[in-house]
């Protein structure tokens, strides 16, 4: 028996081998669980395929997590196919590229709010969508970066994006405790996936996150997945409205000898 048997739900941003979505599923499926797949266009199809047929799974259907219709088609099919759900990973994301690079203040109107529906109020929607099939216990977790707490060059306005997502994992427990259902947030270290492609400057972050965090290096796709199955298993029930970070440490330091260096001091 493994920690997700008799487990079934949902996984929402797997875009290929190397995204955090996939490691994430993986690491659910050699457990026993059950897991539907989603993919935002036909582009994306043929690389979620692979994936999703992998671990054996019963349905993969199209969803534009800003498209109201889309998010009510999976919550519908879902049902049908597999009644009730036990978990939801949101590994969704998205911001213009022109936002993802310069000066913050230029952001327009559009992008923000583009960055905003794609990357925090569909995490919301979906878990109001799937409240009636969630059975007690049922784990939701959504995936945010440290920029959502502190800035970060480039990140801009996916930084203000990952706040507020942060803060509907917080509403969100709130909301859903009552019936022991868990929504939590995993700050993943940077990784080099597609959408990470997107920011400007990201081999410059990994390189400064590998030089200045306790651990001195990135963390892998298998941790952050392994920290998804921690958070999703029975492992982490007293867990909720929690955001865990799985960066090697980055996010608990204040200074390193890095930094003295570079100033020219010996630390
Ligand atoms: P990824 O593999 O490219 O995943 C991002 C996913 O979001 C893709 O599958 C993408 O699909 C999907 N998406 C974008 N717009 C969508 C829409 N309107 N509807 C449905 N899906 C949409 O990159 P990733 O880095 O693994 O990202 C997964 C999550 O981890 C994101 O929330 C990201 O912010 C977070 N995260 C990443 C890092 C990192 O360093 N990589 C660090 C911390 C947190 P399309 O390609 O079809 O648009």
């Amino acid at each position: 028996m493994g920690l997700m048997s008799n487990k079934k739900g949902i996984i929402f941003g797997v875009s290929n081998k190397r995204g955090i979505g996939y490691a994430i599923a993986k690491q659910l499926f050699n457990e026993g669980a059950d897991i539907a797949f989603t993919y935002a266009g036909e582009t994306m199809k043929s690389r979620v395929l692979p994936c999703a047929e992998e671990m054996n799974s019963k349905l993969i259907m199209n969803c534009d997590v800003t498209n109201d219709d889309d998010i009510a088609s999976v919550v519908h099919e879902f049902k049908r196919v597999y009644g009730t759900c036990d978990f939801i990973i949101h590994a969704v994301a998205f911001a213009n590229r022109e936002d993802l690079e310069g000066d913050f203040s230029n952001v327009s109107r559009e992008g923000w709010q583009t960055a905003m529906d794609v990357s925090a109020y569909s995490f919301v929607a979906i878990a109001n969508k799937f409240k009636p099939l969630l059975n007690p216990k049922a784990s939701l977790i959504a995936l945010t970066y440290l920029g959502g707490e502190r800035s970060v060059p480039n990140y801009n306005v996916m930084g203000v994006a990952k706040a507020a997502l942060e803060a509907s994992v917080r509403y969100l427990a709130l909301e859903f405790g009552h019936s022991e259902v868990r929504v939590n947030a995993i700050s993943a270290g940077p990784v080099k996936t597609l959408a990470a492609k997107g920011i400007s400057g990201f081999d410059i972050l990994l390189k400064v996150n590998a030089a200045r965090s306790p651990m001195k290096r990135n963390v892998t796709l298998d941790e952050v997945g392994k920290a998804g199955l921690y958070l999703c298993s029975d492992l982490s029930s007293g867990v909720t409205g929690e955001v865990h970070h799985v960066d090697c440490g980055y996010h608990s330091i204040a200074t390193s000898k890095e930094d003295a260096k570079i100033i020219g001091i010996s630390a």
